[in-house]
C-alpha cells in the first residue's frame, strides 16, 4: 500500500543511522530513530480516535517529538494542521471551529485553556511539552514502534495551513499528497539537497516555510537539521561554520549583518543562504555579499501554492528578483480586471498553475471559486512583472494597491526612493480613505540609529524624484513598523491606525 509523502519523506529512512536532527536540548535523532518515533505517535494518533482524514491540530514549541508528529499525521493518514504559537484564544477558538478537528495537540502550559475551547467540538486534548514531557510523548514512549501505514493517494489531504492573516483573516489552504511532495522535489532538485547538507533551521514549523520548504525538502534528501527553537543569533552564529544550508526571511539577514561575528571565514563551509517570506532589499542583498561572499537565493510562493519562483542555484541571483517559475509550475502575468495576459514587462496579477496548487479552500467554496479558476490556474493576489526571460519581481499585494485620484499607486516605487535616502532605514507606504481622491498616500518611517532627518526634510528629498500624484500627504516616524512573525509588515494595522 502506499502513502505518497509518508513513503517519499520517511518510510524510505527506517534503516538510515544518518543524524536526522539536532536539537538545543542536545537531543539527537537518527532518520531511523525518527522513522520509529513518528511510528508511536502514529499509534497514538490512532489510539486516540485519529482516523483517515481527521484534522490532527498542534499547537506546539519547536522540539523534536513536534516533527515526528507531523510524520505521524502523515503515516496515519490524517490531517496536520499546525497553528501559531502566537495565537491568542480568542484566535484559537476561530480556528478549531473552523477545522472541527479529532485531536489538539498543545504545549502543556495552554492545556487548561485549550480543554475548554475542545470540549464543545468533541476533540480530544494533548500535550507536548517544552518544559516537561507532555502527555502525547508519554504514550508515545511505551507505544510499538510500528505501524501500518494508512494508504494515501495523490489527491488525499495531507495538511490544511492557514495562510498569515497580513491582508485580512488567515484561510485554511487544503493541501494534497500531490502539492507537497511535487514542490519538495523541484526545490531539492533546483538548491542540489543531499544527504551531505546540514541545514540550519531556525524559523517557525508553522507556515509553509519551515514546515515544508524547510523540513519536507531535507527530509526528500536525507540531509541533517540543526533545529533551533527559534532564531538565536549566537545559536546560529555558532552553527554556520559547520553546516551547509540557511533558510530565511529578511530579518535574519538584516540581523546576521549587524554582527561583527559574521565573517567570510565562519561562512566557509556554507553553499546556500535562501530567503523568503517577505521582500529583500537590495541594500540586504549586496551587504550580504559583500561581508560573507554569498548571495541569498531569494525565492517567492505562498501558502496555498508553495514555492512558486526561485533564483537560480548555479545562474545568477538578481538582487529584487524572485526568479524563475519552478519547473513543473507557470507563472502568467495578467490584467487584474480582465484576466488577459499582459505584454512582458507590464505590472499585473501574478497568477500560477502547476501541482503546487492547493484543492483549495477549506470551508469557504466562494472564496476558492474566486481565486482558482476553471483552468487551474490561481490569482495569487500578488502583483509582479515578468522579464522577457521569464525572471519574475514583485511589485506588492493587490490589496495594497493606493488608488488615488484614479491613478494607481504602487507602494514598493515610493519606498524604494524613500529607503535610499541616508538616515532612512526602512519605511511603509499605505493608501488610507480620502473623501476628494477615494485614497491618499500615507508614509511611516522608521530613522535609522542616531538619525535626525525630519519629515519635511525627507518630502524634500522624495519629492522631485516622484510624479506629484504618488507624493506622500502625510509622513509618520515610527521605532518600528508592525510586523508578524514572518517579518511581514502588518499594513492592514497602519491603514486602520492612520484613518481618519
Ligand atoms: P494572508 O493571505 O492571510 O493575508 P499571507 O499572504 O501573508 O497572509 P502567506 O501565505 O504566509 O500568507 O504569505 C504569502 C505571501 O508572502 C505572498 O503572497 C507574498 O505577498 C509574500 N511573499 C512571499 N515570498 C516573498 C518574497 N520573496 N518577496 C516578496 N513577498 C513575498
Ligand atoms: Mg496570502
Amino acid at each position: 500500500m502506499t502513502n505518497i509523502l509518508y513513503d517519499a519523506l520517511i518510510a524510505h529512512h527506517a534503516a538510515n543511522d544518518n543524524p536526522f536532527l539536532d536539537c538545543d536540548d542536545s537531543t539527537k535523532l537518527t532518520y531511523a530513530e525518527f522513522v520509529r518515533r513518528v511510528a508511536q505517535l502514529a499509534n497514538v494518533l490512532k489510539d486516540s480516535g485519529v482516523a483517515p482524514g481527521d484534522r490532527v491540530v498542534a499547537q506546539v514549541p519547536k522540539v523534536a517529538d513536534t516533527v515526528a508528529l507531523y510524520g505521524a499525521a502523515l503515516q496515519a493518514g490524517a490531517v496536520y494542521l499546525p497553528l501559531n504559537t502566537a495565537y491568542t484564544q480568542a484566535e484559537l477558538s476561530y480556528f478549531l471551529e473552523d477545522a472541527a478537528p479529532r485531536l489538539v495537540v498543545c504545549d502543556s502550559k495552554d492545556k487548561a485553556a485549550l480543554t475548554k475551547i475542545s470540549a464543545s467540538l468533541g476533540a480530544k486534548v494533548l500535550t507536548l511539552g517544552s518544559g516537561d514531557a507532555g502527555s502525547l510523548s508519554i504514550a508515545a514512549d511505551s507505544a510499538s514502534d510500528q505501524f501500518e501505514t494508512v494508504p494515501r493517494g495523490p489527491d488525499d489531504l495531507a495538511a490544511l495551513l492557514y495562510t498569515s492573516g497580513t491582508t485580512g483573516r488567515s484561510k485554511g489552504a487544503m493541501l494534497s499528497h500531490k502539492n507537497l511532495l511535487s514542490n519538495a522535489h523541484s526545490l531539492t532538485k533546483l538548491w542540489e539537497i543531499t544527504d551531505s547538507d546540514r541545514l540550519i533551521h531556525a524559523l517557525p514549523i508553522f507556515h509553509t516555510h519551515g514546515l515544508f520548504v524547510a523540513m519536507n525538502t531535507c527530509l526528500l534528501a536525507g540531509a541533517e537539521i540543526r533545529f533551533m527553537a527559534a532564531f538565536n543569533q549566537d545559536a546560529v552564529i555558532e552553527a554556520l561554520p559547520n553546516s551547509t544550508i540557511l533558510m530565511g526571511v529578511p530579518t535574519f539577514y538584516t540581523r546576521l549583518l549587524d554582527d561583527p561575528r559574521l565573517t567570510k571565514g565562519i561562512c566557509a563551509n556554507m553553499r546556500l543562504f535562501v530567503s523568503g517570506s517577505a521582500p529583500l532589499f537590495a541594500e540586504t542583498h549586496t551587504a550580504f555579499f559583500e561581508q560573507t561572499g554569498h548571495r541569498i537565493l531569494e525565492r517567492y510562493g505562498m501558502t496555498e501554492t508553495n514555492m512558486i519562483t526561485s533564483n537560480p542555484y548555479r545562474g545568477e541571483r538578481i538582487e529584487g528578483t524572485v526568479g524563475y517559475a519552478l519547473p513543473g509550475t507557470e507563472v502568467e502575468i495578467t490584467d487584474p480586471d480582465t484576466g488577459l495576459m499582459v505584454p512582458v514587462g507590464d505590472i499585473g496579477m501574478i497568477e500560477v498553475r502547476g501541482d503546487n496548487v492547493f484543492k483549495g479552500y477549506w470551508n469557504m467554496p466562494e472564496k476558492t471559486a474566486e481565486e482558482l479558476r476553471d483552468t487551474g490556474f490561481f490569482i495569487t493576489g500578488d502583483l509582479g512583472v515578468k522579464s522577457e526571460d521569464g525572471r519574475v519581481s514583485i511589485v506588492g499585494r493587490q490589496k495594497d494597491l493606493i488608488i488615488s485620484g484614479g491613478y494607481n499607486i504602487y507602494p514598493k516605487e515610493i519606498e524604494d526612493a524613500l529607503n535610499d535616502i541616508d538616515g532612512v532605514l526602512e519605511s511603509a507606504v499605505f493608501g488610507v480613505p480620502n473623501s476628494d481622491f477615494g485614497e491618499s498616500v500615507v508614509a511611516a518611517i522608521i530613522l535609522e540609529q542616531g538619525g535626525s532627518l525630519n519629515e519635511r526634510e525627507i518630502a524634500q528629498i522624495v519629492e522631485p524624484l516622484l510624479a506629484r500624484y504618488k507624493h506622500p500627504r502625510r509622513y509618520v516616524t515610527l521605532d518600528a513598523l508592525p510586523r508578524n512573525t514572518m517579518g511581514k509588515v502588518q499594513k492592514n494595522i497602519l491603514r486602520e491606525k492612520y484613518s481618519v
